[in-house]
């Protein structure tokens, strides 16, 4: 096996990594990991320069309500359970016209699989904000939820995304991906779309010239070949379309979720698994130009030091993060970006506001 520098100086000259390599730099300790980081941050400056970048967006939760409770998650609940929620037309443009005023530009409603949900539930959703917020893109639907609704109406997944593009989708989410190795879904969220469902949705957005995010979720327990297995799937979508804006890992917040309640669950990936997964993406991901680091989820110090070993982008504003908070997180709500520009100037970067799919917008003053 070829030595870790070795490796690390081959991947910076252009040599893209296996697997097998990938997971053997995910499973790196002790200071091959600051090894690993600085490659990584090596990558990002030459792929995409100094510049931190973040979008200003808000989410918008329409329900609490989901048919899927996957165990990983602390925000869907079964209907009926005490402290359930689902918001009609009004409330929904009430919000988005609010996020508008807040100069956003970009929605994400962001919501459970609620099991009466039909393709006109989100196509009217869709619509509605669309007509409160004109010129805002709305960064909405997993491929777990066009398949769910597809299947009900009994149109193929094309014609949904069909309907929700004529009714003012911006971009898909690249949500519900979880891990996409089944063995992994059938103990996190079995009741999802499976691996194949999720891979086909996607590549048929990008093939319709509908762009998409890509997510992990990790640190419930599966292994570092499954991880690495799922960048190796992301990777090969982004070959044929190109059609993901950056890749977003989401690192499990497990205090509140049933599987971690049960034993069935870790107590989320540790602050070293974390730094490995933003870097090996960054090294990995040799088709990808943006590595998010989530402020919502591993805290504003611990941004900071992924922004040091690969990661080149903030996310968003959010002003709302349900799905975060009701799992346990403290710090889920709302980053000022004054505080962004306060984390960027502090690494010497500038920061960027960008548009859901990485126009440059403005420069932040330095604060
Ligand atoms: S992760 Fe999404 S689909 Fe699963 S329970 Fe939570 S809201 Fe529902």
């Amino acid at each position: 096996m070829t030595d870790l520098a070795t490796l690390l100086s081959d991947t910076l000259a252009g040599h893209r990594l296996t697997e097998a390599e990938g997971r053997l730099l995910l499973d790196a300790t002790g200071c091959d990991v600051l090894a690993i980081a600085a490659a990584a941050d090596e990558l990002r400056q030459e792929r995409v320069g100094d510049r931190v970048t973040y979008v200003k967006n808000q989410n918008l939760h329409v329900t609490n309500i989901c048919k899927n409770v996957c165990g990983f998650c602390g925000f869907g609940r079964s209907p009926g359970a005490p402290g359930t929620y689902l918001y009609g037309k009004e409330e929904v443009q009430r919000k988005a016209r609010l996020a508008r005023e807040r100069g956003v530009t970009e929605i994400c409603p962001l919501s459970g699989v609620h099991p009466d949900f039909t393709i006109e539930s989100y196509v009217d959703l869709i619509a509605w904000i669309h007509e409160s917020a004109p010129g805002v893109d709305v960064h909405t639907c997993s491929p777990e939820e066009v398949s769910f609704v597809a299947k009900k109406a009994d149109l193929s997944t094309v014609e949904v995304l069909e309907r929700m593009r004529e009714a003012g989708l911006g971009t898909l989410q690249g949500t519900a991906a979880e891990i996409l190795v089944d063995e992994v879904r059938q103990v996190i969220c079995p009741r999802k779309c499976d691996t194949a469902t999720w891979l086909r949705v996607i590549r048929e957005a990008h093939a319709m010239g509908i762009r998409s995010t890509a997510t992990i979720m990790y640190g419930a327990g599966e292994t570092t070949r499954d991880r690495i297995r799922h960048l190796g799937l992301l990777r090969e979508v982004q070959d044929e379309y190109g059609g993901f804006t950056e890749l977003v890992p989401l690192t499990y917040i497990h205090q509140n979720t049933p599987l971690y309640r049960a034993g069935l669950a870790p107590a989320g990936a540790t602050g070293r698994e974390d730094l490995l997964l933003v870097a090996v993406a960054r090294l990995f991901l040799d088709n990808f130009d943006h590595i998010q680091v989530s402020w919502g989820k591993v805290g504003p110090k611990m941004v900071s030091v992924l922004l040091l070993a690969g990661g080149d982008d903030l996310g968003g504003t959010m002003f709302e993060d349900e799905v975060t908070v009701d799992a346990g997180a403290e710090e889920a709500a709302y980053m000022d970006p004054a505080a962004m520009a306060r984390i960027a100037a502090d690494l010497g970067r500038p920061l960027w506001q960008r548009s859901t799919t990485y126009r440059l917008l403005r420069e932040e003053p330095p604060v």
